[in-house]
C-alpha cells in the first residue's frame, strides 16, 4: 500500500491559481478523472484547482512516464488500473512535479481546462458492482425496522455482508434521478400494487475501485488487499424502500436498488489518501474475533481512513427561495465495522475474480447519533418522523426536485486536507 512522500508534503504549492487554498482539490490529491471538453473525445484528466489538466495529451507529449503512456490513450481508467501500483506512483511523481516547478509550466499549462467547462464521465468501464453492508449503525437501524426483535444477523459479526449489485445502472453525479416504479405492498394491504416508488432515499457510501486482478480460483490474502484498493469515491446506493421491504427475502436487494448507483466522478486514489490511514477501530468487548483469512495487524492498524462524510437537500422550494442547501448528516468513515481489505479479502475468499475497475460499496455508513445517521429512512425513522427544512417542508422520504449531494474530506494532523468533489442527483418524476 501506498506511502507518505514528497507529494503529501503540506507545504508543496502549485503555479495553478487557486490550487493551493482549494479545499478538494491541492495538488497533494490529484484525482484521476475521465473528462470531455468541447469536440474532444473523453480523456484521462487531473483535477488541480477548479482545473482539470489534459494527463492523456501531456502523455502524448511525452511529458509522462514511458510506463502509462498507452493507458492514458485510453477512454477509461481501466487500462491504468491494471497497471502495477508503481506505475500509478510513478505517475502521480511526474504530475505533482510538472504542476509544482516552473520547468515545463508553459507547455502544461496549456492543457488546463476549467473544470466547470468539462463533462465528467463514468471513470471505469465498470465490469462488476458489489455492494457491502459494513456500517454497522446503519445495520442495526435498519434491521430495526425489518425485524425490530432482531436488527443484527448473527452472521454479521463474522462475514462482511453483500450483494451483487448491477453496473449497468452505476453513472456519474449529476444523472437524473427517475424515480422508479415497482411492485410493493402496504403494511395494512393484503395485496402489492405497481407504481411509482412513495419512499424514496439515498444511502451515504464510500465507493472502492479495484486496481490489479486476482486470477479466478485464486484468494487475495487479507496482508496484500490493500494493494487492489486503487482509488475511493463517494457512492450513492438510491433506495426504493418501499419495493426493498417487500422484495428483499430470500435473496436479498434487486429492483429496489439497480434504477440508477451514483459516483462521483474524481478518482481519490490509494496515493493520495496515504496519509489519512488510521487504525481500525477496536471491536467493542464481546464480540468475535474474525476468522484468521480476515485478520491482519497490519491492516487493523492502518487499515481505516480519516474521513468526514456530509449528505445536504436541496428541495425545489428551497431552491425557489433562494435558500442553501441544507444539511441532512455528518460524521466519520471510521463507523464501518470491516476494512476495505477485509471486504476485498471475504470477496475473494472464494476464488472470485476482482478485475480492473470493479466497484464495490461499502453499505451505509452512519454513526451512532441521528446527525451522522446515512439515510432519510434511518433519520425520519422510516417516515414516522419526517425531518424539518428551512423551507418549512417536511421530508419523510425525498420528493420530485429534491436535489442530494454527498460530500467527503480527508484530513490529519500536519497534512493538507483533501477532498472528494461533489456527487449528486436530482429526483424527476416517474415516466409513463
Ligand atoms: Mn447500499
Amino acid at each position: 500500500m501506498s506511502t507518505i512522500d514528497d507529494t503529501h508534503d503540506p507545504a508543496a504549492s502549485s503555479w495553478v491559481p487557486g490550487a493551493d487554498d482549494h479545499p478538494d482539490f491541492p495538488v497533494q490529491n490529484l484525482p484521476l478523472v475521465v473528462f470531455s471538453h468541447g469536440d474532444v473525445a473523453p480523456r484521462i484528466g487531473t483535477a488541480i484547482g477548479e482545473q482539470v489538466l489534459d494527463l492523456t495529451a501531456l502523455a502524448q507529449q511525452r511529458l509522462l512516464p514511458e510506463a502509462v503512456t498507452r493507458a492514458l490513450a485510453e477512454r477509461t481508467l481501466n487500462a491504468l488500473f491494471a497497471l502495477p501500483g508503481a506505475a500509478r506512483s510513478a505517475l502521480r511523481h511526474a504530475v505533482f512535479l510538472h504542476l509544482t516547478s516552473a520547468s515545463n509550466r508553459d507547455r502544461v499549462r496549456a492543457h488546463l481546462v476549467p473544470s466547470a467547462e468539462c463533462d465528467l464521465h463514468l471513470p471505469f468501464a465498470i465490469g462488476d458492482f458489489t455492494d457491502f453492508y459494513v456500517g454497522i449503525h446503519h445495520a442495526n437501524n435498519i434491521g430495526r425496522q425489518f425485524r425490530p426483535d432482531n436488527p443484527l444477523l448473527p452472521n454479521y459479526k463474522h462475514v462482511p455482508i453483500g450483494y451483487h449489485g448491477r453496473a449497468s445502472s452505476v453513472r456519474p453525479s449529476g444523472t437524473p434521478v427517475i424515480r422508479p416504479k415497482g411492485q410493493s405492498r402496504a403494511p395494512e394491504a393484503e395485496t402489492p400494487e405497481y407504481g411509482p416508488t412513495r419512499r424514496l432515499d439515498y444511502e451515504l457510501e464510500l465507493g472502492v475501485w479495484i486496481a490489479g486482478e486476482n486470477p479466478l480460483g485464486e484468494t487475495v490474502p487479507i496482508a496484500g488487499a490493500a494493494d487492489r484498493i486503487g482509488g475511493l469515491c463517494l457512492l450513492n446506493d438510491w433506495s426504493a424502500r418501499d419495493m426493498q421491504a417487500w422484495e428483499y427475502q430470500p435473496l436479498g436487494p434487486f429492483l429496489a436498488k439497480n434504477f440508477l448507483t451514483t459516483v462521483s466522478p474524481w478518482v481519490v486514489t490509494a496515493e493520495a489518501l496515504a496519509p489519512f490511514r488510521i487504525a481500525q477501530a477496536p471491536r467493542p468487548a464481546g464480540d468475535p474475533r474474525p476468522l484468521p483469512y480476515l485478520w491482519d495487524e497490519a491492516d487493523q492498524a492502518g487499515g481505516a481512513l480519516g474521513l468526514d462524510m456530509e449528505v445536504s437537500l436541496l428541495t425545489s422550494a428551497m431552491r425557489e427561495q433562494g435558500l442553501p442547501a441544507h444539511p441532512l448528516s455528518r460524521g466519520p468513515a471510521s463507523n464501518m465495522y470491516w476494512t476495505i481489505a477485509q471486504m476485498i479479502a471475504h470477496h475473494t475468499a472464494n476464488g472470485c475474480n476482482l478485475n480492473p475497475g470493479d466497484l464495490l460499496g461499502t453499505g451505509t455508513i452512519s454513526g451512532p447519533q441521528a446527525s451522522a445517521f446515512g439515510s432519510l429512512t434511518e433519520l425520519s425513522g422510516g417516515g414516522k418522523d419526517p425531518i424539518s427544512l428551512p423551507s418549512g417542508e417536511t421530508r419523510g422520504f425525498l420528493e420530485n426536485g429534491d436535489e442530494l449531494t454527498l460530500r467527503a474530506t480527508a484530513s490529519a494532523p500536519g497534512f493538507r486536507p483533501i477532498g472528494f468533489g461533489a456527487c449528486t442527483g436530482r429526483v424527476e418524476p416517474a415516466r409513463l
